[in-house]
């Protein structure tokens, strides 16, 4: 295997945006710690010794690129709290001096991850960015997250690349993308499937019956889980996503790198390991081998285990370049249990009836 694997990186990524309020304060978890374990764990395994690695520092972007994905009020809202000097935009955002440069540093990441797939540099990415982006909206911050480095990322390709193609993006974080499915509802070249932890009793967004609109219809695509998912069906879900990638046939696959759903994170409530990401991974490689050159790029979103994430990672970049991946040796003392069976079909089964008028693979 000689193809090429782009590892965006930078170091302020492991040193800002630090979050006053201490844990287990919710917002506390968002922190630079997450990036360091990543980056210092590489580094310890000598993985950038591989010489089909290459690593991208983010691209340097000015104000305008913003704009294509948000409002200028709330661009300079960020800007005049970071000047301030911090402060609390809601009870799931904080801002401190430095957000407003980072958080642009994300988006220039997630920004090159995708560039350097287009302009062929590498055929994998995988961006190691913070703060998230899936939660924020054009308008505002949101959960943990203060611009939408994907959405910001498709629409640079869009104005300033000239790139039309088709994209999937599959947002495996535990948490329903709203955010970056707003911007996408009625956008038919963009396919935006989520499966995410959903209260059932609550409701909340991200139901089955939200499908996108006008020619976007069918191609806003949610899987909604109660808690406990296993490795087994995460591989499930994305079995049934499979034939729709084919049928949808994009040019590019985007995944939204949550790794909250991991059996040791502190927020998510989800059974996965590293084996689930390793295989999910070696599973979606084929396809996309079958439907677009390989093209995938993972960006960092959420996932809070210090010790988890760097393993996590490990299993994923293990799986692109075609090594073997040893779970590490505390996994074997975790037993999933997983949802319940029946339950889990009927979220499948009923999603696939919602489904089957816009994709001719679920014809029955
Ligand atoms: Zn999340």
């Amino acid at each position: 295997m000689n193809k090429k694997l782009g590892i965006v990186v930078h170091e302020d990524f492991a040193l800002k945006h630090i979050s006053p309020y201490p844990k287990p304060a919710f917002i506390s978890f968002e922190s630079p710690l997450r990036i360091k374990s990543v980056i210092e764990y590489l580094n310890k395994k000598k993985f950038f010794d591989d010489n089909r690695i290459i690593k991208i520092v983010p691209e340097s972007i000015d104000d305008n690129v913003l704009l294509l994905a948000h409002s200028q009020y709330h661009i300079d809202s960020i800007k005049k709290i970071s000047n301030m000097g911090g402060g609390l935009l809601d009870e799931d955002v904080f801002v401190c001096d430095d957000t407003f440069e980072l958080a642009k540093k994300a988006v220039g990441g997630a920004i090159q991850a995708l560039k350097s797939i287009i302009n062929k540099q590498v055929n994998y990415s995988f961006a190691f960015i913070r703060p998230p982006g899936h939660h924020a909206f054009r308008e505002k911050a949101s959960g943990l997250c203060i611009f939408n480095n994907i959405a910001a990322s498709i629409l640079y390709l869009r104005k300033r690349l000239n790139y039309e193609r088709k994209i999937a993006i599959i947002d495996i974080d535990n948490h329903f993308g709203d955010g970056l499915a707003q911007y996408f509802y009625d956008d038919p070249t963009v396919l935006y499937f989520s499966v995410h932890e959903f209260d059932f009793s609550q409701a909340d967004l991200g139901f089955l019956d939200e499908l996108g609109t006008g020619k976007g219809l069918g191609k806003n695509i949610n899987f909604p889980i109660p808690e406990n998912l296993s490795d087994d069906q995460f591989l499930e879900i994305l079995g049934f996503l499979i034939p729709i990638l084919k049928e949808y046939d994009p040019d590019l696959i985007i995944v939204a790198a949550g790794f909250d759903m991991y059996f040791a994170d502190p927020i998510g409530n989800c059974c996965l390991t590293t084996t689930g990401y390793y295989n999910f991974t070696k599973d979606l490689m084929n396809v996309a081998e079958e439907i677009c050159d390989g093209k995938i790029s993972f960006i960092l979103e959420g996932g809070y285990s210090i010790i988890g994430l760097q393993f996590c990672a490990d299993a994923i970049l293990s799986a692109l370049l075609d090594k073997e991946f040893e779970a590490p040796e505390f996994e074997q003392d975790f037993f999933s249990i997983g949802i319940n069976i029946e339950e889990f079909n009927k979220i499948r089964e009923t999603l696939k009836s919602q489904l089957s008028p816009f994709w001719n693979c679920l014809k029955i």
